[in-house]
């Protein structure tokens, strides 16, 4: 096993599919344009696969595809069913805004897919509109049915923002229940992309729990045998379980043994790293397996971000990067690095 400075394992790696999305939700793409990732520089689904093998080959047991809106990459069944073939890989998983499940959940589950996670900040379409700039919730509604219907186990992720969904929290929760589905509310990061953040905008993890166990009575902890897990799990007396992931007020570096490849072949070992490392110019050079592999190791051994917690100790903390920054190098974008 590979391990970076820290200790920590490289074993989830979280794989962007394309740049582009369906969505302008104000805490990921709230500006009026963007620059786009170059056609030419986009991978390929064999060179996706051929990159992911030698992740594999490196202890990597967990892909999970995104964007991003990932099933807008044309034939995302076909990439899905060549890394289902893998057999390393016991874990893979989507993450979704829904829009277009419906028409590709089977397709998907056909092609091995193990696991989705949808995007769903609100319940009510008028605060779609206004939160993502579309009138598709319906879209959404029927991806998550889809998505339930042909047996994919799923989670439902909803970004928390003061005065905009705060008030959804029970709403959110019970919803998940009735489609057999399990919320894990996220803490609004200031990521890139995230221009309009602020600090009294984020909803805490224990101002969440306050909500929920004035509404429910006493939450108790989940224990979990995965310590890298992102979200925290809870359980309500009534025994419906929620996670919550508090990578702005509590994070969580010290287990992260997550990186993300863009469509462009760009790895990052860390959601704020200032830059990553170019896979694709190796790739397309000529590099065998053993030379790809020789750098993706020895840039892990390297690892020593812990980006999270050291944006916690920032006494002013703002946007991660002004919209001119992000201008300049698209790949600092949330939407670029993958979600
Ligand atoms: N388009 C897909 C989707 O909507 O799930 C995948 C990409 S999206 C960037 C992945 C996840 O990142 C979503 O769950 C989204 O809510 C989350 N996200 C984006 N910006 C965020 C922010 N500023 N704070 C917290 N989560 C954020």
């Amino acid at each position: 096993m590979i391990v970076d400075s820290l200790s920590r394992p490289l074993r989830s790696l979280r794989v962007s599919v394309t740049d582009r999305c369906n969505l302008r939700c104000r805490y990921c793409m709230p500006e009026q344009d963007y620059v786009w990732l170059p056609r030419r520089s986009i991978l390929t689904f064999e060179e996706i696969a051929r990159l992911v093998g030698i992740f594999t080959s490196l202890g990597v047991d967990k892909v999970r595809l995104t964007g991003g809106e990932p099933l807008l990459r044309h034939d995302l069944p076909a990439l899905t069913a060549m890394l289902a073939k893998n057999p390393a890989i016991r874990d893979l998983a989507l993450t979704t805004n829904g829009l277009l499940l419906a028409k590709h959940a089977n397709a998907l589950k056909q092609a091995g897919l193990g696991r989705v996670t949808v995007s769903l900040d609100t319940l009510r379409p008028d605060r779609m509109r206004e939160l993502a700039r579309s009138d598709r919730h319906a879209d959404m509604l029927a991806g998550i049915a889809a998505a339930g219907a042909v047996g994919f186990p799923l989670k439902l992720n909803s970004v928390v923002m003061r005065g905009v969904n705060d008030d959804e929290l029970v709403d959110l929760i019970e919803f998940a229940r009735v489609h057999g589905a399990e919320v894990r509310f996220i803490e609004y990061m200031d990521v890139g992309g995230a221009t309009q953040w602020s600090a009294e905008q984020v909803v805490s993890q224990r101002e969440i729990l306050e909500v929920l166990t004035a509404r429910y009575g006493a939450i108790t902890p989940v224990t979990t045998a995965d310590l890298s897990a992102p979200a925290e799990r809870f359980r309500l007396p009534n025994g419906t379980t929620f996670g919550i992931v508090a990578s702005t007020t509590a994070p969580f570096c010290r287990t992260c043994d997550r990186s993300r490849l863009t469509a462009a072949g760009t790895w990052f070992l860390c959601l704020y790293a200032e830059r990553g490392t170019d896979l694709r110019e190796p790739l397309r050079n000529g590099a065998s397996d053993a030379e790809l592999a020789d750098l993706i190791a020895s840039t892990w051994r390297g690892r020593a971000d812990r980006g999270a917690e050291e944006r916690l100790g920032l006494a002013n903390r703002a946007p991660l990067f002004q919209v001119e920054g992000l201008r300049a190098d698209p790949h600092r974008e949330m939407h670029t690095r993958g979600g």
